[in-house]
């Protein structure tokens, strides 16, 4: 038998949990392939069990949390990713936008490109951020340039992206994960 699950009146049953007298092979007796395209993964009426050999809709995938992430202890459903230039924005079903990394450190390796391009391509505007006479205190080799570049990267615990939050780990579903490529650990709320 290619099924463990049954649909019997407007109930799931695991195939030996059918209600006494009821034979598996009547017309009353629905199948539940794999091929089956559900909205939730069903359970059974009689003893519990959640079948999950079936296939989900896309609705169902999103029903069952796949597109589920927990951040500062709350669960959001997620209903879109987006990229606005390097960034990754999560939108939630609820209306909230988070800028997730995989890591701090990743957050902070952007902001220190942000500004490490910043120099490049508008030299005084960013001589105007850090001041002139310290800017020549670094070029007379006074100190490392690095030490400019690790005070921007602070930035991100300091509201740079958002109020920082903790993605709960293990908790992005697997859906979200394919979408963004990684497993994230920080968000940002915007
Ligand atoms: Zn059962």
């Amino acid at each position: 038998m290619n099924f463990d699950c049954v649909v019997y009146g407007c109930s799931h049953y695991c195939n030996e949990c059918l209600p006494d007298g009821v034979d598996i092979n009547s017309d009353e007796v629905f199948p539940v392939f794999s091929t089956t395209e559900l909205d939730y993964y069903p359970v059974c009426e009689e003893c519990g069990e959640q079948h999950t050999y079936m296939t989900l809709t896309t609705e169902g995938r999103r029903n069952e949390g796949f597109w589920d992430i927990e951040i500062d202890g709350k669960s959001y459903r997620v209903e879109d990713v987006t990229t606005e230039g390097d960034l990754t924005v999560i939108e939630t079903e609820d209306g909230y936008d988070f800028i997730v990394f995989e890591s701090l450190e990743d957050a902070e390796d952007i902001i220190e490109e942000h500004y490490k391009e910043l120099a490049v391509n508008d030299p005084q505007e960013f001589a105007a951020l850090i001041g002139v006479d310290r800017l020549v205190f670094y070029a007379l080799g006074n100190a490392d340039i690095q030490e400019v570049f690790n005070e921007f990267r602070n930035q991100a615990s300091n509201g740079y992206f958002g109020n920082e939050c903790t993605v709960t780990e293990d908790t992005a579903g697997e859906d979200l994960r394919d979408e963004l490529g990684f497993d994230p650990g920080i968000a940002f709320k915007r």
